[in-house]
């Protein structure tokens, strides 16, 4: 009997699929993974180092994204988009920030603008008038990207205590005849000088205003008074272009709005997974970390040697401690996705603070130990596992859930219940 040929006989690693079973998926978010995959293996994975290497921002990823339709991912289906989840976009992200973590990581910045506005603001009470209004100016919004294919950013961060949700933003909306006018500046804008609205997190300017005034407002990027301005030369996430914007007496109409007034600080107080959506990317790096590993330690990384270096027991023993802290981080990823609702009890919140620093942390712990097992040469510029590793560093940083700010919350708050102070300690 012929022998069958080697190649045939020895079956090829599957890397899994990143929801890990797929078969309990909705025919939707199994489609819109496809999708986010295909474009990310074939066309983002390719053009990611030449970004990194240029800290240039991925407009070609962004015309696949648009042509794939996923720029309108979380739009209502009511108002043409593909009306995806919570579940559904954080899985379609870490799928996308397996391929191109900083693809992944604008991206973000620009549906949570569809987000935010969409089925976050639907869960939220608003009055009759309100809503009416918020309809109307929404549909606004939503038809530039359904239609015209635009790209809305979300810079707040200011360097003060304003991102870390301690303080009115600095970044001031002066009510003025028909709209408003925006004086501040934003730090770390991804998609500064590539998105064409800037969602900007603002305080109504009037005497005694508090977070409860803040204003959430799309500004054109071409509106007089818009400036871009610093370098961008950063450790990772370089694809983000996350420079410095300047506001300086900008008019920006009533439209503009993408909530009502008053409207983003009950998001922020009843719907904390609306700050959930920066670590999809670092899970997608979680897993891109692991499959490198094993690709590159079973010699099947493209452009490589095939030599194996899977015989030796301490890489088994590596690897498997690397898959046990990816499911971990996957499980707590997936049960985090399940959870996002308004009102989440106080267990919720608890567990979700958990999962967003265990995928944070472990993304970069996994990366660690790739680069740990598979050896000096996979470091290499010429490889991903080197861009993985730092773009993963980028991910404890992120306000207002820093690893610090998270590690902060929950000590506090899981020995405290609501109002509760400690007695004066006496001297
Ligand atoms: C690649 C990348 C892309 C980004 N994109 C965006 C974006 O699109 N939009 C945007 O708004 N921001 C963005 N950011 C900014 C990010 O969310 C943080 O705001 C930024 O990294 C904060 O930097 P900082 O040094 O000013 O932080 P600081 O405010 O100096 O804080 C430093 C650390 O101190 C701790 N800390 C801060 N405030 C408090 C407090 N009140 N109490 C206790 N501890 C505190 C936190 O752990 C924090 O990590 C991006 C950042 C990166 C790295």
């Amino acid at each position: 009997m012929a022998a069958v040929p080697a190649e045939t006989a020895v079956p090829a690693n599957v890397p899994s699929h990143i929801a890990g079973n797929a078969a309990t998926l909705t025919p939707l978010q199994r489609e819109l993974i496809g999708r986010a995959a295909e474009l990310g293996r074939t066309r983002f994975a390719p053009r990611a180092a030449r970004h990194d290497r240029e800290a240039s921002f991925p407009f070609d990823n962004y015309r696949d994204l648009r042509d794939a339709g996923l720029l309108a991912i979380c739009v209502p289906k009511s108002y043409g988009g593909l009306g995806a989840d919570f579940a559904t976009y954080v899985m379609v992200a870490a799928e996308i920030g397996r391929w191109c973590g900083s693809t992944a990581l604008s991206y973000n910045m620009h549906v949570c603008s569809c987000m935010w506005s969409g089925f976050i603001a639907d869960a939220l009470d608003m009055t009759p008038a309100q809503r009416a209004d918020h309809e109307r100016i929404r549909a606004i919004h939503y038809a530039r990207i359904v239609d015209e294919g635009k790209v809305y950013s979300q810079p707040f961060s200011e360097g003060g205590a304003a991102a870390a949700g301690k303080a009115p933003w600095g970044t001031l909306a002066a009510r003025v005849d028909g709209g408003y006018v925006v004086n501040g500046k934003k730090i770390f804008a991804s998609l500064a000088g590539a998105a064409d609205y800037y969602g900007v997190l603002c305080t109504l300017d009037r005497p005694g205003a508090t977070q409860r005034d803040s204003l959430y407002l799309a500004v054109p990027a071409d509106a007089k008074g818009v400036t871009v301005t610093g370098e961008w030369d950063p450790l990772g996430m370089r694809g983000t272009v996350s420079r410095t914007l300047l506001f300086d007496d900008v008019f920006v109409p009533d439209e503009a709005r993408l909530m009502p007034e008053g409207l983003y600080f009950q998001a922020a107080s009843r719907y904390p997974h609306m700050f959930a959506t920066l670590s999809p990317t670092y899970m997608g790096i979680a897993q891109a970390a692991y499959d490198f590993t094993v690709q590159y330690l079973r010699g099947e990384v493209p452009g490589t040697p095939p030599v194996k270096r899977r015989m030796y027991p301490t890489k088994q023993v590596a690897v498997a401690e690397m898959r046990i802290k990816l499911e971990q981080t996957r499980a707590l990823f997936l049960q985090n996705a399940r959870d996002a609702r308004v009102d989440p009890d106080k267990d919720t919140r608890m567990r979700l603070l958990a999962a967003h620093y265990t995928i944070m942390e472990n993304a970069n712990d996994l990366c660690r130990l790739a680069i740990r097992t598979c050896g000096g040469q996979s470091m290499l510029k010429s490889l991903p596992l080197e861009r993985l590793y730092r773009d993963s560093r980028c991910g404890s940083l992120m306000l207002p859930w820093t690893a610090e700010l998270c590690i902060d919350r929950l000590g506090r708050e899981c020995l405290y219940e609501g109002g509760e102070r400690d007695e004066a300690i006496e001297a």
